[in-house]
């Protein structure tokens, strides 16, 4: 079967996508007129070549007006709503978004914390609903942020909403502003009362990064960390912990981590046995999907069926979900995939 073709077919799980990054061009209009917000552009292509993300300020840009339109409970059911909608058009049967609470709270657009969780609850019902997908929700300290109230306020919303979705920690921002460690009480605390911990390092900063994240933060997955293809002690650590990395091909080549796909160490990663798994992190921004990213690396690095059916899996094994779930969604993505999967010769 051609890959591309294994690829659309083939049942998938993603644990790295912002849901504010994920909003396409014609949601966000819909977001916009709604508001009485003012966009750049009016129309889906015009809104679409400004999304087409060309250099930091520009995404950091992106990223505020996209969240300056999101101000009601309806809002937020709408975009976890359409993401639901996305999984049910490239067969993600079930995906971990990130949501960054606090920093819609920071723009004073009178929107109260309930009023998230309550629109992401009924978004991710209604999807669960329409296109029997799975949702679950991570919530993120935004490291540009380094005020302990950013901290405190997320970890503590977090808390709150376990029996709403919500199943891990996370940190983003640039790597630069705010070291890993200056978290660990936070990822403490979660940790004790049972979230699970995935903060993005090792992006933009080199291997001492997601030493951290391991040490300080206790990290079940790392968001990215491509760049421990530095450090050969890292790398065994990863192996021997099997801690899996959230990788995003599209979004590094982009964010100017790697000049191009092919320079990308996704194929050694792969190669070594980490568990690696594959992930669109903000798609419209980065002009990608999950199966695009799947079809570049499968002509990129030349992969196969069991390549792609081993990616396809460590996803799901690399989920926050009970371990009796993930046994069953493992075993129905293998009954799915050998039904339409050439005989092994
Ligand atoms: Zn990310």
């Amino acid at each position: 079967m051609p890959a591309d073709a294994f690829i659309h077919h083939m049942p998938k799980a993603e644990l790295h996508i912002h849901l504010e990054g994920a909003i396409e061009p014609a949601t966000l209009l819909r977001l916009a007129e709604r508001n009485r917000v003012a966009l750049p552009a009016d129309t889906v292509d015009g809104l679409q070549a400004w999304f087409t993300f060309h250099d930091f300020p520009h995404f950091v840009e992106i990223y505020l007006t996209i969240q300056s339109c999101l101000r009601s409970a309806d809002d937020f059911s709408l975009v976890a709503y359409e993401l639901g909608a996305d999984m049910a058009r490239q067969n993600i049967r079930y995906r971990e978004a990130t949501v960054t609470p606090y920093t819609h709270l920071l723009q004073e657009k009178g929107l109260a914390a309930e009023e998230i969780i309550a629109g992401l609850e009924d978004g991710r019902r209604r999807a669960r609903r329409d296109f029997g997908v799975e949702l679950r929700w991570i919530l993120d300290i935004h490291r540009n942020l380094t005020m302990p109230a950013v901290a405190n306020v997320t970890t503590q919303l977090a808390l709150d909403w376990v029996d709403r979705g919500v199943v891990a920690l996370g940190l983003s921002g640039n790597e630069a502003t705010a070291s890993a460690a200056h978290f660990a009480p936070w990822f403490q605390r979660a940790k004790a009362a049972g979230l699970a911990s995935t903060p993005h390092t090792g992006e933009i900063a080199g291997p001492s990064s997601v030493w951290q994240a391991v040490h300080d933060l206790h990290a079940d997955r790392i968001g990215h960390g491509v760049r421990s293809i530095e450090d050969p002690h890292l790398l065994a650590y990863l192996l021997e912990h099997q801690i899996p990395l959230e990788i995003n091909p599209t979004s590094n080549v982009c964010l100017g981590v790697y000049r191009s796909l092919e320079q990308h160490p996704f194929i050694h990663l792969l190669r070594m046995g980490l568990c690696v798994t594959v992930n669109s992190d903000d798609p419209p921004l980065f002009n990608t999907t999950l199966t695009q990213e799947f079809q570049r690396l499968a002509e990129t690095f030349d992969l196969d069926e069991n390549d792609l059916q081993a990616l396809t899996l460590n996803a799901v094994r690399s989920t926050f979900l009970p371990a009796d779930e993930k046994r069953q969604m493992e075993e129905e993505f293998v009954r799915q995939i050998e039904s339409y999967r050439e005989p092994l010769s």
